[in-house]
């Protein structure tokens, strides 16, 4: 694993890259982060960005993270394809000025969650859960898609995904990546506690104390029942 010790100090900022398809839990295990950090964390969501503006998702993204109290945001996306992962790492370049002080040193964190060799489970099992999730999402919803187009949409990203390749551009510029396995039991609680201990390894300064299990279980309940607040239909 890529880590990079330099120049991290109190004033470093970070933000999250996920790497994934559609119902592997980004959000789901975003919602029980940020609940843990309420002050110091954010999460934006692409969808919650309408409007033309693709590049919302950045710019809200280092808006949030310019607020002096807050630390690191997850910048929820699949980024299933080198091109959208290049395209956040051009966004931040271009945009990171416009909000941030241009000596802020922000660390770059990638999140993969669809390991290569697990695709077929983990299409059946992301199948399962967004017909669980029904209705309850920005756009994709089940009664006005129907099984057949949100069967098409999934297996797009299945058919396009490029998972993470550490030695070529641009999966090279991540400054730590944490790699999740998946599994179908309470995935993204699982996957919340790998995130907080190799971050505290690698970064103690962005969690300096992993929080108690208890507390981790908790907040992953509470995020199981997250509803958006954003209708894009
Ligand atoms: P995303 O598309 O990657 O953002 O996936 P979501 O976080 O929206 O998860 C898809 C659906 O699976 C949602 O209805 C979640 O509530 C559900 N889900 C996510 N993680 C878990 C988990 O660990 N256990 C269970 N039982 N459901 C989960
Ligand atoms: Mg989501």
């Amino acid at each position: 694993n890529a880590i990079d010790y330099e120049k991290v100090d109190e004033h470093t900022k970070f933000l999250i890259f996920p790497i994934s398809v559609i119902g592997c839990g980004k959000t789901t295990t975003s919602q029980t982060l940020v609940n843990l950090f309420p002050e110091s964390w954010g999460h934006i969501q692409n969808d919650d960005i309408t409007g033309k503006d693709k590049s919302q998702l950045m710019k809200k993204s280092l808006e949030l993270l310019s607020k002096k109290e807050v630390k690191c945001v997850i910048v929820d996306r699949n980024n299933h394809q080198f091109r959208e992962r290049q395209q956040l790492f051009d966004w931040l370049d271009e945009l990171k000025e416009d909000y941030l002080a241009y000596d802020t040193n922000i660390k770059v964190i990638g999140v993969s969650f669809a390991p290569y060799d697990k695709l077929p489970e983990i299409k059946d099992i992301t199948m399962r859960r967004v017909i669980n999730r029904g209705n309850n999402h920005q756009s994709i919803k089940w009664d006005e898609l129907g099984e057949k187009k949100v069967v098409g949409i999934m297996s797009g990203f299945l058919k396009r995904y490029q998972p993470v390749s550490l030695r070529r551009s641009p999966d090279n510029m991540f400054d730590l990546m944490v790699e999740l396995d998946f599994g179908e039991v309470d995935s993204s609680l699982t996957n919340a506690k790998q995130i907080l201990s190799e971050i505290h390894k690698a970064y103690p300064i962005l969690i300096p104390e992993i929080p108690k299990d208890d507390e981790i279980d908790a907040s992953f309940r509470k995020s199981l029942d997250y509803k958006p607040t954003v209708q894009k239909r």
